[in-house]
């Protein structure tokens, strides 16, 4: 059996797809992945640091991309989506398209284009709570480290100025979307998850208080390369945060919203403390909880948090949160279920621990594919369709590793047994 009849496609580039494509690719297949944005890295790359470690998340991503570079069967496309499948498992042709970037590989991320750019747009990887120039590079770690120019100024005489400001050659304005066909014997399907919508949890106050934000943008608002810079500041009006709220199952395990746990929120928020707790000394963090999920290896990480007496979990189910006008901060408002009392706490930021939810949820992509009641993957019966990591189901980034590193197994042996 020749190479070309392992072709293996992975969709979505986050930390299960290229995890599955290194591991395949390290066995000899030949393998493709298609991203929609344009870096690879996924969630994780959004990421401040990673729980149970607290380490950065370019630790694990650094790596992959290492792996990805050294690895001449590996093959990616940025900006890419798939746009249909046909055939059986050992022989699928899929179209592909790749939206244009307007970039080209000569970039070397040298910046001159973005000094030379006055319209901004909103700042994706930091969910819109900054703006950055039209023509930008996705992040500091980003994987291809390649500017972008965004849509926005095409045709305009600003993309003009961007391409004559560039020493390299590298700015491409006549760049098209191009289709075209893939012949891949088995596909791995691991485009993730979503956060929930917070604004759909009317009482909790996000869209209409801005110090209320959800949790994953706690963790640009914690990262040194996001909005402040690292600095935990009130989004209102900039001010140090000294009390933050974290608002555990908002909107999860409940039939109005998303009925089943995530499993990694409650780790989520206990590592969020951690992050306001290290930057400012006489800072408190409030954890409002059901119950805490922190099982097997990862129960010492949470004994170690709740050592922390400036740390408070309180078992309670958050009712209401509502502006005190007095201090420009934010009531938060529940019971006491340990105490049986009232909870009516008043904190500087409230963060919401929003559930995942797989991006399917929404959008179903036409091809043979089961579903459980809330769009996850659950399997494609005798297809070669392998779902992989979040997309089948929440969970942290060790789980989603070991559920890749299956899933490239399973594409191995269908990719070989055509
Ligand atoms: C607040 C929060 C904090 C967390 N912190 C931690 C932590 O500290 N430690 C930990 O272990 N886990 C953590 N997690 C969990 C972690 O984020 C996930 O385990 C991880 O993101 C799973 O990776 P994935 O590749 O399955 O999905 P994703 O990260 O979502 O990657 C999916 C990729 O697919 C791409 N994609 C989507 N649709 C398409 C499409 N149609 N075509 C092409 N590409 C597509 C996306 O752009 C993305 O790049 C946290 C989760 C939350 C909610």
């Amino acid at each position: 059996m020749g190479d070309e009849d392992q072709k293996i496609l992975v969709v979505g580039g986050g930390i299960s797809g290229i995890t599955a494509a290194v591991e395949a690719a390290e066995t000899g297949a030949n393998v493709v992945i298609v991203e929609r944005n344009p870096f690879l890295g996924g969630r994780v790359a959004q990421l401040n640091q990673y729980f149970p470690k607290l380490c950065p998340p370019t630790c694990g991503l650094e790596i992959n991309f290492r792996r990805i570079k050294n690895n001449p069967k590996i093959s990616f496309y940025t900006q890419a989506e798939v746009l249909s499948i046909s055939g059986k498992p050992g022989a699928y042709s899929v179209s592909v398209r790749v939206n244009p970037r307007f970039v080209n590989d000569n970039c070397t991320a040298c910046g001159k284009c973005a000094e030379v750019c006055e319209t901004t747009v909103p700042n994706e990887i930091n969910y819109g709570m900054d703006t950055v120039k039209a023509a930008y590079l996705p992040h500091q770690m980003a994987y291809p480290f390649k500017y972008v120019l965004a849509s926005d100024i095409i045709g305009t005489d600003e993309a003009i100025k961007c391409s004559e400001a560039c020493p390299y050659n590298a700015i491409d304005l006549d760049m098209k979307a191009e289709t075209f066909d893939l012949e891949v014997g088995a596909i791995i399907w691991a485009t993730g998850w979503d956060p929930y919508e917070a604004e759909k949890i009317g009482y909790l106050g996000f869209g209409r208080f801005p110090n209320v934000v959800t949790s994953v943008m706690f963790e640009r608002l914690a990262a040194a390369n996001g909005p402040t810079g690292g600095k935990i500041l009130r989004p209102s009006d900039g001010k140090e945060a000294k009390t933050v709220a974290f608002v555990q199952c908002a909107g999860s395990r409940d039939e109005n919203h998303l009925a089943y746990c995530s499993g990694v929120c409650c780790l989520a928020s206990l590592k969020q403390a951690t992050y306001i707790r290290e930057r400012v000394p006489d800072s408190k963090a409030f954890i409002y909880y059901i119950d805490v999920r922190a099982m097997g290896k990862y129960e010492d990480f949470y004994t170690k948090v709740q050592q922390d007496e400036n740390v408070s979990l309180v078992k309670s189910k958050i009712a209401r949160v509502s502006e005190d006008k007095e201090s420009g901060g934010l009531m938060v408002e529940g019971e006491d279920i340990s105490a049986g009392s009232r909870v009516r706490q008043v904190v500087d930021i409230v963060v919401l621990a929003v559930g995942m939810r797989p991006g399917t949820a929404k959008i179903k992509p036409d091809m043979e594919m089961a579903y459980d009641d809330f769009g996850f993957v659950t399997g494609s019966g005798e297809s070669g369709i392998i779902p992989a990591g979040c997309v089948k189901a929440p969970m942290e980034v060790a789980a989603s590793l070991q559920d890749a590193t299956a899933a490239a197994l399973k594409a191995i042996q269908v990719a070989v047994r055509r």
